[in-house]
């Protein structure tokens, strides 16, 4: 039987298992674990009183290799959806190889002493995936994720071939805070102070963290100034879609957020190098971690709209030259309202729980280890529009003029 173990009990998880439980045809079975148990029993009573599906929770320390495989065996898990942290993505790999389980996750394996997005870690399971007869899909969130899934149903249905990508993600969300991440502080904060970098005529370009900016005006959001980073799927889709010649990531980011990172940064309290206090060494951004608000208390405040697409330069198959704008809007007052938590953990937990359907039901299927854009986008792009993040599109009159 279909038996969906969900690691990690943050918000996006949280989105996760609220939407499985309403699609029980898809889900029949849901165990969600975490480092914390009392968590996972938190978000499964929520998921009673919302949907009256039970669900069942466990711990687990998902660092440890041979413990996830434990847990994996004891339920009978089918399939292992990993919402925890990008640090664990290869111990959940391994587990999923020794007990015969199908993996998928949101974020792509970083190490925890350097700030690194890169795939090949996780590439390299590949053989061993396919060898298994399992199958591995990385980055099933909206960013990495859905703006791939984008990017192929603009190229399936409308360019001969694509030349240039932006990936464009606004947030344009208040919680009313004077400084807090959206999603796990630590993560975000590593990729935000990381050295910008964008795919160009078959080069990585690297630029200064925040240093090239630029004004967009987001339907539903209004004017933002939005920031040239690195995003993993950039590295992905450049693999995968060889032809384009440029391809761009950019995130807004209010005054105020730059301002408190600038000075946190200034300080040392962005590093991730162990420093010794009183007698113990901690990090940084670990302790930074701890004070801020977490993302899952940010629900309840949250008031405004987030706007993700994708804007994609090219020639269509009548041989003319095009752009083409593919976004997703999600309010995070009706997300709260339907799961309890915000936008940004909304706009990933769905992409989750639609990934996860695509696998269970067979719809995508492979022996190996995936990127999204590997799949038919159009069974994934039809869910969205049935399970809450409704797109559009739309014909831009020219390309960007940046
Ligand atoms: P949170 O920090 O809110 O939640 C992470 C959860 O994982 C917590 O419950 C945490 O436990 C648990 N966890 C951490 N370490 C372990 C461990 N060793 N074993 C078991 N459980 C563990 O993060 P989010 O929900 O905001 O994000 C979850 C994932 O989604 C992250 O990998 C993030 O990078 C990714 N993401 C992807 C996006 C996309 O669009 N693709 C966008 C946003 C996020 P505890 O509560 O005890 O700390």
């Amino acid at each position: 039987m279909t038996h969906v173990l969900v690691i990690g009990a943050g918000g996006v998880g949280s989105v996760a298992v609220h939407k499985m439980a309403m699609n029980k045809g898809i889900f029949p079975k849901i165990t969600l674990a975490s480092r914390r148990k009392f968590k996972c029993d938190a978000i499964a009573q929520s998921v009673l009183a919302r949907t009256g599906v039970t669900i069942d929770t466990a711990e687990v320390d998902a660092d440890d290799a041979a413990a996830t495989a434990a847990l994996i065996r004891r339920i009978g898990a089918s399939h292992v959806v990993n919402l925890a942290l990008p640090y664990q993505d290869l111990t959940i790999m391994d587990a999923c190889l020794e007990t015969g389980a199908h993996y998928l996750d949101t974020a792509n394996y970083e190490p925890r002493d350097e700030a690194k997005f890169e795939y090949h870690w996780q590439w390299a399971y590949h053989d061993r995936f396919k060898d298994a007869g399992l199958m591995a899909l990385l980055g099933s969130g909206f960013d990495p994720g859905v703006t791939s899934v984008f990017t192929m149903w603009l190229k399936k249905h409308h360019f001969a071939r694509i030349d240039t990508l932006d990936i464009l993600d606004c947030n344009g969300g208040d919680h009313g805070q004077h400084f807090a991440t959206n999603f796990n502080p630590e993560i975000n904060i590593r990729e935000v102070t990381a050295p910008a970098r964008h795919w160009e005529n078959g080069a990585w370009v690297e630029t200064p963290a925040m240093s090239i900016k630029q004004k967009f005006d987001f339907e539903a959001v209004g004017e933002k100034t939005m920031y040239l980073m690195y995003h993993e799927e950039l590295e992905s889709l450049a693999k995968h879609l060889p032809e384009i010649k440029r391809a761009r990531f950019w995130m807004t980011f209010g005054e105020q957020y730059i301002t408190h990172l600038t000075v946190l940064q200034n300080v040392g309290m962005t590093r991730i190098d162990p420093v010794i206090y009183e007698g113990r060494e901690i990090v940084p951004l670990q302790f930074l971690k701890a004070v801020l608000p977490e993302p899952s208390s940010l629900g309840e405040t949250t008031k405004g709209k987030t706007n993700i697409g994708v804007i994609a330069t090219g020639v269509g198959h009548d041989g003319a030259a095009k752009t083409l704008y593919l976004y997703n809007i999600c309010d995070h007052e009706d997300a709260y309202a339907e799961t309890g938590n915000q936008a940004v953990s909304y706009t990933t937990g769905v992409p989750a729980m639609i990934g996860a359907a695509m696998m269970v039901s067979g719809t995508w299927s492979g022996a190996g280890v995936f990127n999204m854009e590997e799949m038919d986008p159009d069974p994934f792009m039809d869910m969205l529009n049935q399970h809450g993040l409704p797109w559009q599109w739309r014909e831009l009159p020219a390309p960007l003029d940046f």
